[in-house]
């Protein structure tokens, strides 16, 4: 039996990047660490990076690294005065710039993102606190009305929810940061903004099997494909807090719900993102309703809840992990959370290895097993497994590293790295080995084995075994 199913991934910041600190963090829960290029050097995410891979030697157990690019982020040019008012009803002009801004002119230094601005399109500065509605082009530009307003700072964020953006979701500085991350052996690359399935294939085609793609949900467009880019990608963001300023906030817990449904469909490892314990940024106990949201995403099924400034910039990230370990155990303790994720289940492929992930669920509940062990080089079939959602969890045993890491992100998987099995017997032995070191089972349990004959090729699980322990 494995102790938790859901995963936890954490952002790493300034709060966060000490050795000792990270080793905390992965001793209290974490599975996965994000490291997010939308700040930061390139030095110190190589100082993170190098941090957890030392913790993970020490601890003897695979974690997932996400470099999380920054993509097209939007930005607001400087204003000469630091910042404007934003008077409601008053209206401004929007231009393309490079030069500072004043109190009649906000400048955007992306010349192709204004000439695309249309009467009606809506701009969210500063993660939706500011609103202005496009109301007629001018030679220069667009004249804006302001809807709600503020202090409008230099640099702030733009979101405009209105447009499809004329942008891919890789800009020049993430492609630079794609290469260095690649360097550094990064188990996945996030994609920041994806608005199409083409996004995804473009930076798949970059990646070249170097890292898992991972594609964060933020914009409604990508909704619009979602069914396209969940098949080109290895992992899923749902993205709340972008997705957040760019939908209304009564349709992201729908959308939420949707993106989770159809990751789980296709069997792709999904984190939910954003606001999960945000007030553990300064308080040491969450809201109930943040408790509440973790739970929810747990009962949905999620693969994994993530940590966004309560671990990079917070006051308690060590707390705000465990806490977030207790919500998902709490949970996971309750029988009618097993009874939804069996009813929320996707029906599996006409093929070979769904057939068999079918099986070695239904033989663990049928038994009571222990554990089912998966022999698997890229991680497909671990991954099939945990799409059926099987109580007692999936062992990963695969010969490669990078598979045992990116497994780290996937609900109830447990990764290690072993040879691969040369004959059946060798193949009962080795899985009995791994069990007995990761506690998963002991003597007179039983553990359902699923490999492929013949043995060390990828892509032919096509047996199902099952040991009872002596
Ligand atoms: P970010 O992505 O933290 O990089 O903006 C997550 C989100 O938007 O929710
Ligand atoms: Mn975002």
């Amino acid at each position: 039996m494995l102790d938790r199913a859901c995963k936890i991934v954490a952002t790493l910041g300034p709060a966060s990047e000490s050795p000792d600190r990270i080793m905390l963090l992965m001793q209290t829960g974490v599975d996965c660490v994000r490291l997010n290029f939308s700040h930061g050097a390139h030095e110190d995410h190589k100082r993170r990076y190098e941090a957890v891979r030392e913790a993970e030697a020490r601890l003897g157990a695979p974690v997932a690294i996400i470099a999380d690019m920054q993509g097209p982020k939007i930005r607001v040019g400087v204003f000469a005065e630091g910042a404007i008012q934003l008077r409601y009803g008053d209206v401004l002009g929007v231009e393309a710039s490079e030069a500072p801004g004043d109190a009649q002119t906000i400048r955007l230094p992306h010349p192709d993102i204004v000439a695309a601005l249309e009467e009606g399109d809506v701009l969210k500065f500063d993660d939706g606190k500011f609103q202005l509605t496009v109301v007629e082009r001018t030679r220069a530009g667009v004249k804006a009305r302001v809807d709600f307003g503020g202090v409008l700072k230099s640099q702030k964020g733009l979101n405009i929810p209105t447009r499809r953006l004329p942008v891919s979701a890789l800009t020049a500085k993430d492609r630079d940061d794609l290469v260095y991350a690649l360097a550094l052996g990064v188990d996945f690359i996030a994609l920041s903004f994806v608005q199409s399935a083409q996004d995804v294939k473009a930076a798949r085609a970059l990646i070249d099997g170097r890292a898992g793609v991972l594609a964060k949900i933020e914009k409604p467009a990508a909704l619009d494909e979602l069914e396209e880019i969940v098949a080109l990608s290895d992992a899923i963001m749902v993205a709340r807090g972008d997705l957040g300023v760019e939908l209304a906030p009564e349709q992201v817990p729908i959308v939420q719900r949707r993106i989770i449904r159809t990751a789980r469909a296709a069997g792709k490892p999904v984190i939910v993102a954003t606001h999960m314990l945000e007030s553990m940024i300064d308080a040491p106990t969450p809201t109930r309703a943040e408790a509440s949201d973790v739970a929810t995403a747990v009962y949905q099924g999620a693969d994994a809840v993530m940590l966004s400034a309560e671990s990079a910039v917070g006051r308690h990230p060590q707390t705000a992990v465990a806490i977030m370990d207790r919500i998902i155990a709490a949970v996971e303790n309750d029988p009618d959370h097993w009874a939804g994720l069996a009813r929320d289940s996707a029906h599996p492929e006409p093929t070979t290895a769904d057939a068999i992930s079918l099986s070695a669920r239904e033989i663990a509940d049928v038994l009571g097993c222990a554990a089912v062990v998966a022999y698997t080089s890229t991680g497909s079939t671990a991954l099939r497994l945990a799409r059926e959602r099987p109580r007692c969890g999936v062992i990963g045993m695969t010969p490669h590293e990078s598979t045992a890491r990116r497994l780290c992100l996937a609900w109830g998987v447990k990764s290690i790295v072993a040879e691969d099995a040369t004959s059946t017997e060798d193949m009962v032995e080795k899985a009995e080995v791994v069990v007995r070191k990761l506690g998963a089972a002991k003597t007179d349990d039983r553990v359902v084995i699923t490999a492929g004959v013949p043995f060390g090729r990828a892509g032919k699980t096509n047996m199902i075994r099952i040991l009872r322990l002596e």
